[in-house]
C-alpha cells in the first residue's frame, strides 16, 4: 500500500494519527520540529522520538513526497529542478539568485486550468493540486542543496506551475507553515504569492490575513486585450479585477504588485502605456514589466530593446514605480512549464 505524506498532515490529522497508535500529542510538535524547522530527510534522524516510533513512522508514511529528476544550472546562475511526484508526474521549482538575495519559484498544481495563451504551462491542462507536503518540499530540497554551499533561501514566490488561488487551501497552509518562527521562519515580505486574477480569492487571501505578499498577473490594459491573452479576464474583467485589488490594498495597508508581460505590438505599445498609467497612477502599486521569454504562441513575439525602453520611460515619466524583468535561465527553459511538459510528453 502507498505510504501517505507526513509533512501533508495538518497539526489535528497527526495528532490523530499518534493517538491510534497510542503514543501522546506532544510527539506532534517534536515531528514538525524535524520536518519543517531542521528539513530533515529521513526519520532516524529524528534524535528525540524513540526508537519504536521513528521505525512506525518510517513504516507508514514517506519523508519526500518528491524525487529530483533533473537539476539544470543556466548561464545566468538561474537553477531549474524538475520534480517527480509518487505518481509520477513532473513539476518545476526555480531558483533565482540576484545579490545576497536566493528566491525559489514554487509550484503549486501539476498543470493549470487557466489557458493564458504566453504560457507553456497551459498547454498541459489542468492535472491536479499539489499536496502540502509536495509544496514545502520544493523549498526543502533546493534550501538543502544552497546549504551545502553555505547559503539559504531567503524568499519563495508562488509562481512555478498552476494557479495558486485554485489550490487555496494548500497554498495557505503552506504559507502558515512557511512564515511560522518555529518552522521556516520566513517573515510575510518574503512570500509572495501570484495569481491570474481570481478575485474572490484576492478578497479571501486579504480576510485571513494570509502571510504574503501579492502580485497580479495584470498583462492586459483594456478588456479586450486582456481576455485574448487571459481567458479569466471573461469572467472578472478589469473593473471587478481592481476592485478586489484596491479592497485587498485598503485591507493590508500592502504595496500590490502588477505583472506585465511586455509582447511586441500587443502589450507594448504606445496606446498600452497610456492605459496602463489610467489604470495604475493613483493605485498603491508597483509594477514588474517581464520581457516575454519563448513562447510556442508563435503569434506572440518579445519587443525590441528600445520599444521596451520607450515604454518603461513613458511610465516612468508619470513617477510610476517599474521594474524590468529580463528572461532568466533561457539555456536551461526556465520559463514556467517548458521541462516539465517535455517530461510529461516523454512518460
Ligand atoms: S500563467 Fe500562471 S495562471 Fe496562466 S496558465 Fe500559466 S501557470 Fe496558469
Amino acid at each position: 500500500m502507498e505510504k501517505s505524506d507526513i509533512k501533508s498532515l495538518s497539526v489535528g490529522e497527526l495528532n490523530a494519527y499518534l493517538e491510534s497508535i497510542g503514543q501522546k500529542k506532544y510527539r506532534t510538535a517534536q515531528i514538525q520540529d524535524w520536518l519543517f524547522k531542521h528539513q530533515c530527510s529521513a526519520f532516524d534522524q529524528m534524535k528525540n522520538l524513540p526508537a519504536s516510533l521513528v521505525q512506525r513512522l518510517d513504516q507508514d508514511f514517506d519523508i519526500n513526497p518528491l524525487t529530483c529528476s533533473s537539476q539544470d544550472v543556466a548561464e545566468d546562475g538561474t537553477i531549474k529542478w524538475l520534480f517527480r511526484t509518487k505518481d509520477q508526474f513532473y513539476i518545476e521549482s526555480v531558483l533565482l539568485i540576484a545579490e545576497d538575495r536566493h528566491s525559489i519559484c514554487i509550484s503549486t498544481q501539476v498543470g493549470c486550468a487557466m489557458g493564458c495563451t504566453f504560457c507553456r504551462t497551459a498547454q498541459m491542462g489542468f492535472k491536479r493540486n499539489l499536496r502540502v507536503g509536495e509544496i514545502l518540499e520544493q523549498f526543502i530540497q533546493v534550501n538543502q542543496y544552497l546549504k551545502t554551499q553555505g547559503k539559504e533561501l531567503s524568499n519563495i514566490i508562488f509562481m512555478g506551475m498552476g494557479e495558486p488561488m485554485n489550490n487555496f487551501e494548500n497554498f495557505d497552509r503552506a504559507a502558515r507553515i512557511f512564515h511560522d518562527r518555529r518552522f521556516f521562519n520566513l517573515g510575510k515580505k518574503r512570500l509572495t504569492v501570484s495569481t491570474s486574477g481570481l478575485v474572490d480569492k484576492i478578497r479571501e487571501v486579504a480576510d485571513r490575513e494570509t502571510p504574503c505578499h501579492l502580485a497580479v498577473s495584470l498583462n492586459g490594459t483594456n478588456d479586450s486585450m486582456r481576455s485574448a491573452l487571459m481567458p479569466i479576464n471573461d469572467r472578472y474583467p478589469l473593473e471587478k479585477l481592481f476592485e478586489a485589488t484596491d479592497y485587498y490594498v485598503e485591507k493590508t495597508g500592502n504595496r500590490i504588485t502588477f505583472e506585465y508581460i511586455l509582447i511586441k505590438d500587443i502589450t507594448c505599445t504606445e496606446q498600452a502605456a497610456n492605459e496602463l498609467i489610467a489604470l495604475t497612477g493613483r493605485r498603491r502599486c508597483k509594477i514588474n514589466a517581464i520581457v516575454l521569454n519563448e513562447s510556442e504562441n508563435d503569434m506572440l513575439v518579445p519587443p525590441s530593446d528600445q520599444e521596451i525602453e520607450k515604454f518603461i520611460a513613458k511610465i516612468r515619466s508619470k513617477e510610476i514605480l517599474i521594474h524590468i524583468r529580463r528572461p532568466r535561465g533561457r539555456d536551461i527553459q526556465a520559463a514556467c512549464g517548458q521541462l516539465a511538459i517535455k517530461q510529461q510528453k516523454v512518460a
